[in-house]
């Protein structure tokens, strides 16, 4: 419980941004703050599944939550990147934004068939990167065993597209 207040205390509310009419929830002054970020890292580590091998984090504040998870859990990690950032050959899986679209890509070659995945993001919003992270996954043969968030945004019902596979969130905001 007291972790979570610090969660709260420690997301900073910025309104309009990335443009007008978005409350953004920055995670950076929790990030800075080392007792709190451990607390969050071991959080999700306890909650994560049985027998992880891999922690799929989305680029690129996904990255600095999956990495030490993964030395936790002791399993590898997975950067799930944006377009065009990584050397061929990859994986990708293309979804749609509010205006335009977007793809998201993995080196294919660094998933075993069947690899047990956890994917980390820090805000689950309309759950679009999220949906297109494990339909990428699941066409490298990889079998999600769960998603985990530091902040889900519910009123987006991001949870909605994501089947049901498990997901962990620490802050739910109504
Ligand atoms: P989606 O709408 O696909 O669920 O969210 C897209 C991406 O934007 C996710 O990777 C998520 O981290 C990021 N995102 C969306 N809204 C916020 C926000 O309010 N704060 C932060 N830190 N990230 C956000």
């Amino acid at each position: 419980a007291r972790l979570l207040t610090r969660v709260d205390e420690l997301v900073r509310l910025v309104p309009d941004y990335p443009k007008p009419g978005v409350l953004f929830r920055d995670i950076t002054p929790l990030l800075a703050d080392g007792p709190a970020f451990a607390g969050v890292v071991d959080a999700i580590a306890q909650a994560a599944p049985e027998g992880v091998d891999l922690v799929a984090g989305m680029e690129a504040r996904g990255f600095l939550l999956a990495s030490p998870v993964a030395v936790a859990l002791g399993a590898g990690v997975l950067p799930v990147r944006k377009a065009g950032k990584l050397p061929g050959p990859t994986a990708v899986e293309h979804y749609e934004l509010e205006y335009g679209h977007a793809s998201v890509e993995i080196h294919p070659f660094t998933v075993p068939d069947g690899a047990r995945v956890l994917v980390i993001d820090d805000v689950l919003a309309t759950g679009g990167t999220a949906a297109a992270t494990v339909a990428l996954l699941e066409q490298c043969g990889a079998h999600v065993v769960g998603l985990s968030f530091l902040v889900e945004l519910e009123g987006l019902a991001g949870r909605d597209r994501l089947g049901d596979h498990p997901i962990d969130v620490l802050v739910r905001i109504p």
